[in-house]
């Protein structure tokens, strides 16, 4: 009698051993992290990659579509004083005006300003380990360049657009 309540005793230890078991077993593998979604923008002006390829130059694209730079002193429009406006090469938005572009040094075009201020989204971008302000066209989302806060007056910003996201047009302001 008594190694039958010794035994029946050890049995219940062993379920409540097992039962231990599978609960904590369970709390460790349940509850997976929720992941952020993609902040990704989303822009009315859209063509296909083939699209893009067909309209652009291959140094709008790789600039325009993929992020590149142009090399300094290379662009169009650096030392380029004319007056008139500039638009994006990728789908005709008007981005800057003539009147707010001024003689960086940098061998890019530069500016304090977009035309308005509709005319371009931006992006914090963290590539080349560098934290930086991407500007992109707000319409198409092409990449234009970076602005950096050491500008001059008005706005003491300079908004550094590589020539080739860009299309000029001569005229009075
Ligand atoms: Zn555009």
């Amino acid at each position: 009698m008594l190694r039958i309540a010794r035994c029946c005793v050890a049995l219940f230890a062993l379920s409540a051993c097992f039962s231990l078991a599978a609960c904590s077993a369970g709390a460790g593998s349940g509850g997976t992290a929720a992941r952020p979604a993609s902040a990704a923008h989303s822009y009315p002006y859209q063509l296909t990659e083939s699209e893009w390829k067909t309209k652009l130059t291959p140094e709008q694209y790789r600039i325009l579509r993929e992020k590149g730079t142009e090399r300094a002193g290379t662009g169009a429009y650096a030392e380029d004083h004319r007056a008139g406006v500039y638009s994006c090469a990728g789908c005709g938005q008007l981005l800057f005006k003539s009147e707010d572009k001024f003689d960086s040094g940098t061998g890019w075009p530069s500016y304090t300003r977009p035309a308005t201020n509709r005319s371009v989204a931006t992006e914090v971008d963290t590539s080349y380990g560098m934290r930086r302000e991407e500007v992109m066209c707000s319409n198409c989302g092409g990449h234009l360049g970076h602005v950096f806060d050491d500008g001059p007056a008005p706005t003491g910003l300079r908004y550094c657009i590589n020539s080739a996201s860009l299309s000029f047009a001569a005229g009075g302001p």
